[in-house]
């Protein structure tokens, strides 16, 4: 049954035509249930009904044309109760509507399961019999499952615009939902970057009408060639260490490569109209299948070696195809998954937004993108990135919107919303030479998070007093070893120089979760909640002594450096890179030749509180660091268990939910009470009513991205300390995220703030 059921949602998801893949797949289950009809309904939430759109038993005139409204009959039963429902003699139920265009006289049995994606019913399966008979729990367990694999595969078919309206201008409008990930709106030409070669990621695409076959088979014969040399050069280098039978697995890929095998059927999959790579991955999608399903465990075995050999050609079917991308002189940025090399790479060639299909608010690609001002959406629903390469588009960075081959009205809105974040941005430009001190007269330290190799120009210009926060992966990801002292010295030497007489904290290396080093891959289940920051760095000594030598090293004349740990959950971590930086340090002081009277500048060290275990150990914590930092990126998302990165728990990421914002009022009053100097460096420091509470709370240092310091000024400009107090117990007292999202609005609103509520808090 695995298998029947493997394949169907196999077969679903790779025709690229919804309503043949509908029709194909309810053929396949009334044949797999052996029942007399089997129909889908999909839901049509502007008119409220459902829509009869294939059927194996229904009278074909009827597809498309019949419906049932949502609070109508069975289907509608099934829909509103959200739950399988079992009939042996449907006539006879009281919800039973009779539709005579469908011809389902002779049908008696009923049972329906709802389809349903991220809380939402987009259908409904049905399968009926002649019998009286009520079917039993194995039936209804099968239609359930095949049910909720189709949801998604349903919910990708509608995302990639299949049920898509025409515009006025003649083209395809779509309108694609992401996660909002940094505000702000661009409009202009998409350009896809292929993902690592991954064949699972590909989403199927047809050629063009009019574009040529032979040269789609010409790009796939070459990348055929390239595998086998690769193949060979391996074996010949493998076969002076390996001496046994192990080799015979080139010879296994060699034949799988021959015209006859693959490269017969992909030809042939082409020449039906489908670009190289998805007929790649149809063709090894359908081997994996029927190799999953052998009896023999060697044969069965072989499915990592074919998967393997096709993501090997589709690295070099993609090598060719990089080749001829062509860049604009601005262009909107569209990839699987966004990283931060390649946002290193394109800065400054025209970026202007950021599109990912993978990834959340919170994923790092989104911070940086925050922190170079580009707008950027995020875990936009299942598109081929190929539909989507060279179109035009408007992000919306503020709703997560995207809007490709938008008509001309819809552009000219748009148009307008520029003008107007250009003026807002422009207003509270004149405060950012200004110090942040609130009407009453309680100030604040306004610190720049900063990382990005480049670009710390705008740093001088942002009207930050400090660094509060240096990411020193960034520099580290742009790379293909790891920097070695001298060269992370210079670095650090720069960044010190930005701010040498205020000071400027310097986190060490956190990598692991989604921020990985090319040179360094870590494999993980479950990367948040593994090997990641100071974890890493400790079972490291050789890599952490190097960074820290590097800091200190280069903070000899400017002595402005403090060292931040990530990721810290123990006190046993803490005393451990204490030691190390003491080492460090001593190493340094007999290294570096001092003169007469002059001492190497110790640096102070403090922690990241983003681990919830800290917070009930602060008073431990506090006896062996000169301050803290708090870490709201990470700290919601353990408190929360909600991993930041993943946009199907997006909705449930909020820094605003009422035991984050107690969590961070605690950390405020104990740090007060142990006389710790504390900040805050998460992402909600730079959002105005994050920084209203926080001020409240009493974080008297907030660190945030250089485009956000001169907003977040105006707002403390603009509200009164005593206030804030006011507004800080009342939301405490709240017991829902929402409910505290709406009242701070309205006390922004009130506060004659509300321009940035709607600048897409
Ligand atoms: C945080 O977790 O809030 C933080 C500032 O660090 P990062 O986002 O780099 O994990
Ligand atoms: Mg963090």
């Amino acid at each position: 049954m695995l298998t029947t059921l493997r394949t169907i949602v196999l077969e679903f998801s790779q025709n690229a035509e919804l309503e043949s893949a509908l029709l194909r797949m309810v053929s396949q289950v009334k044949s797999a249930m052996n029942t007399d009809c089997c129909s889908v309904y999909l839901a049509d939430y502007q008119n409220q009904h459902f829509i009869l759109t294939a059927s194996d038993g229904l009278a074909r005139q009827s597809f498309g044309q019949t419906t049932i409204g949502f609070a109508e009959g069975l289907v509608g039963l099934v829909g509103q109760r959200e739950e399988p429902i079992n009939i042996a003699d449907a006539k006879n139920h009281p919800h039973y509507v009779h539709a005579p265009e469908v011809e389902e006289e002779e049908l008696t049995a009923f049972l329906g399961a709802p389809i349903i994606h991220q809380r939402k019913v987009l259908g409904i399966l049905t399968i009926q019999q002649k019998q009286a008979r009520a079917f039993n729990e194995d039936e209804e367990a099968f239609l359930v499952t095949i049910s909720a694999q189709l949801a998604t595969a349903i919910a990708n078919a509608e995302a990639r615009g299949l049920l898509g309206q025409k515009q006025d201008n003649g083209k395809w409008l779509k309108q694609l939902k992401g996660i909002a990930g940094a505000p702000g709106i661009a409009l202009g030409q998409l350009i896809a970057i292929q993902p690592k070669a991954d064949l699972e990621s590909i989403s199927l695409e047809k050629i063009e009408a009019n574009s040529n076959r032979a040269i789609q088979i010409e790009l796939f014969k070459n990348a055929v060639i390239k595998t086998r040399q690769d193949f060979e050069q391996m074996s010949i280098k493998l076969s002076d260490i390996i001496q046994d039978d192990s080799l015979n697995i080139f010879e296994f890929y060699q034949q799988l490569l021959e015209p006859s095998n693959l490269g017969h059927e992909i030809t042939e999959k082409i020449q039906q109209g489908w670009t190289t790579q998805s007929a790649l991955k149809l063709v090894v999608d359908h081997y994996l299948v029927q190799f999953q399903a052998l009896e023999d465990p060697y044969l069965r075995e072989r499915v990592s070696d074919i998967r393997d050999l096709g993501n090997r050609l589709l690295f070099n079917l993609q090598q060719q195809s990089q080749l001829h991308t062509q860049f604009p002189e601005q262009f909107i940025l569209v990839a699987e998954d966004v990283t931060a090399a390649m946002l290193a790479e394109y800065q400054h060639k025209g970026l202007q937004g950021i599109i990912s299909l993978r990834g959340s608010n919170n994923s790092h690609a989104a911070i940086l993108a925050r922190a170079l001002d580009l707008p950027a959406i995020m875990g936009v629903e299942s598109i081929p990135l190929g539909q989507l390469n060279n179109q035009v588009a408007i992000v919306d960075g503020y709703s997560g919107e995207l809007f490709v081959a938008p008509n001309e009205a819809l552009k000219k809105e748009y148009q307008l919303l520029i003008q107007e974040e250009k003026s807002l941005t422009e207003k509270v430009r004149e405060v950012i030479h200004l110090p942040a001190i609130t009407q009453d007269g309680r100030s604040i330290e306004l610190l720049l998070n900063a990382g990005l190799s480049t670009g710390f120009e705008h740093s001088k210009q942002s009207g930050a007093i400090g660094i509060g926060l240096y990411r020193t992966e960034i520099p580290f990801m742009s790379r293909s070893c790891f920097p070695t002292e001298q060269e992370q010295t210079h670095l650090y030497e720069e960044v010190l120089a930005v701010f040498p007489k205020q000071a400027v904290t310097m986190r060490t290396l956190d990598v692991g979760g989604d921020k990985s080093l090319p040179y360094f891959p870590i494999t993980e289940d479950n990367p948040f909640l593994g090997w990641r920051g100071i974890r890493i760095t400790l079972d490291h000594p050789e890599i952490f002594l190097v960074q820290v030598r590097a800091m200190i090293r280069a903070s000899f004349h400017t002595k402005n450096l403090e060292i931040m740990l990530p990721m810290i959950s123990s006190v046993v971590e803490v005393d451990d890179a204490i030691r190390l930086i003491n080492q460090a340090y001593f190493e340094l002081s007999s290294e570096i030749f001092l003169e007469k009277g002059q001492v190497l500048p110790r640096p102070k060290i403090g922690i990241m509180l983003e681990v919830p275990s800290v917070i009930f150990q602060l008073k431990e914590l506090a006896q062996r660091v000169d301050f803290f930092s708090v870490g709201s990126n990470d700290l919601t998302q353990y408190l929360l268990a909600v991993d930041r990165n993943n946009p199907r728990v997006a909705n449930l990421y909020d820094a605003y939910h009422p035991a984050v914002l107690r969590a961070l009022n605690t950390i405020a009053q104990d740090s007060a009470k142990y006389l710790v100097p504390l900040s805050l460096c998460g992402e909600l420091a730079s959002e105005p009513a994050g920084a209203l509470l926080l001020l409240a709370m009493g974080y008297d240092k907030l660190s945030m991205n250089p485009h956000n310091i001169a907003k977040i000024k105006w707002v403390i400009r603009h509200i009164d300390y005593q206030r804030s107090k006011v507004i800080l117990s009342h939301a405490l007292s709240l017991s829902t995220a929402k409910q505290i999202h709406s009242y701070l609005n309205e006390q922004l609103e009130q506060l004659g703030l509300g321009g940035f509520v709607r600048a897409g808090m």
